[in-house]
């Protein structure tokens, strides 16, 4: 007869920070998921915890210690329990936050994550250890990711590039997750076409700097950005694919034939999130960002006047070292100016091992003046975002369906080709289908809809 197999064990992963930290916890999944592991969204059932982190900013950072404090009680109880640190502030701090966080059995960098089960493997013969290591850009390979029918959702993920090449004044980013390294275009093909087929309608194209792409052919000095613009065409053929995103962009390689794209591409949808973090030329010059306000007006103008109806996002920096009122006053000027649709506004804070602190631009902005200049740009941001998404109520939009809405319970929820979310009545059927929907109301940060099929009008919820 023959043994018994081994019993699966379980993975419980709690995650910080980006759609890149997103992804990885989807690769940490697939390996482990071969070393006997499943998935599991109750810490009390894991045999392995892995608290993934995020760097960039100081609150997230907070949320690890306060993470690994949850889990000491449980370890306490069960001795067998193994928990894991990944992610961005593991590769930073590796050694150092072995001993401030005591029930960390051992930590490990973005780079490491095919090597998980092995980590583990180490970990139970002996010793707690931080494995940092980085591998080099020629040895870079990528995880593939396997979809299974059935399991994926309507919309999915797939990265393109991992690591960044600029030199951001105020961004971990490069320290933490290394150079950048294109990802060759047939195996982006490959799997958005793997995802296509196990069930996904939208794949989302990620990186740190997406623009900057140049895995189709050209060495990254020659492609002047397009080469991510060939890119995106090759993802658009792909068969049954219905839409198709990208985040994030860097206005330093946005070009013209990229902004093109959205005027051409079958499956390309009306969205574009493009960071600006000032609207003060001077301050972006001291965040290395490479580019002025007026060349980043200029961007939007032309991305507007071939799409129109693009909706557009960004992020925001408050309070960057030195940055005077003058200097805040143009970042709100240009919010007005653009119109975003909605953005996401951050206090400045210092980062170990930045380019901020070799340049001695010292974190001066006084708390309380950040907190208020974060105050005036939501503030002033809240009303620009009612009413852009007023623009919609009365008209017919395409939405993409994504499945029960989790905030209004037996409603369905998806999205605009602007990326706005919509919660309308409707069978679950719908679920990974593109429909019609009458817009009827705008609601805070979304969408209330009503689908002609389900022939009444959804009662809006307070
Ligand atoms: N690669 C993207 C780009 O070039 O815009 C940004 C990646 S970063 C993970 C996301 C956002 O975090 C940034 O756009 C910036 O607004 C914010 N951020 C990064 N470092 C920060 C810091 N030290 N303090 C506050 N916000 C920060
Ligand atoms: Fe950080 Fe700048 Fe790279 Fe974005 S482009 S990840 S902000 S260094």
């Amino acid at each position: 007869m023959d043994p018994d197999p081994p019993a699966r064990r379980r993975l419980f992963v709690q995650n910080f920070g980006c759609q890149m930290n997103d992804y990885d916890v989807e690769r940490m999944r697939e390996v482990m998921g071969a070393r006997g592991y499943d998935a599991t969204e109750s810490a009390e059932d894991a045999d392995l915890i892995v608290i993934n982190t995020c760097s960039v900013r100081e609150k997230a950072e907070a949320k690890v210690a306060s993470a690994a404090g949850r889990f000491r009680e449980l370890k306490q109880a069960r001795p067998g329990l193994m928990v894991a640190i990944g992610g961005c502030v593991a590769q930073q701090e590796g050694e150092r936050l072995l001993k401030r966080i005591p029930v960390a059995d051992f930590t490990f960098g973005p780079d490491q994550i095919p090597s998980l089960g092995a980590l583990v493997d180490r970990r139970a013969a002996g010793g707690r250890f931080a494995a940092t290591e980085v591998v080099e850009v020629e040895d870079y390979r990528f995880l593939t990711a396997e979809p299974r029918r059935g399991q994926v959702p309507v919309t999915a993920l797939v990265t393109i590039q991992k690591g960044c090449d600029n030199h951001c004044a105020f961004c971990v980013v490069p320290a933490t997750r290394g150079r950048e390294v294109s990802r060759p275009w047939q195996e982006v093909v490959d799997e958005v076409a793997r995802f296509v087929a196990a069930g996904a309608r939208e794949v989302t194209l990620i990186g740190q700097n997406v623009n900057s792409y140049h895995g189709v052919g050209l060495p990254k000095d020659q492609s002047g950005g397009d080469d991510f613009a060939e890119l995106l065409a090759r993802v658009d053929r792909v068969e049954g694919l219905k839409r198709l995103r990208y985040t994030t962009s860097h206005p330093h390689d946005f070009t013209d034939k990229v902004a093109d794209a959205f005027r051409d591409l079958r499956t390309l949808c009306a969205w574009l999130h493009l960071p600006v973090q000032s609207g003060s030329s001077r301050t972006l010059k001291r965040m290395v960002r490479d580019y002025t306000r007026d060349q980043y007006l200029r961007q939007i103008d032309y991305v507007k006047s071939v799409c129109p109806d693009i909706s557009l996002s960004t992020d925001i920096i408050v309070g960057y070292p030195g940055e005077t009122d003058a200097d805040f006053a143009e970042t709100l000027t240009l919010l007005e100016r653009v119109e975003y649709d909605s953005i996401y506004s951050f206090e400045y804070s210092e980062r170990p091992d930045t380019p901020a602190l070799k340049l001695a631009l010292r974190d001066n902005v006084a708390p309380e003046v950040k907190a208020e200049r974060l105050q005036a740009v939501q503030a002033l941001q809240k009303g620009i975002t009612a009413r852009r998404l007023g623009r919609w109520v009365g008209r017919d939009v395409e939405v993409l369906v994504e499945g029960d809405s989790a905030r209004y319970p037996g409603q369905l929820c998806g999205r605009t080709t602007g990326n706005e979310m919509v919660n309308f009545a409707g069978p679950p059927s719908l679920t990974g289908e593109l429909v019609t929907v009458k817009i009827v109301a705008a609601r805070g940060h979304t969408l209330v809809g009503e689908h002609a099929q389900a022939g009444h009008r959804l009662a809006v919820i307070a």
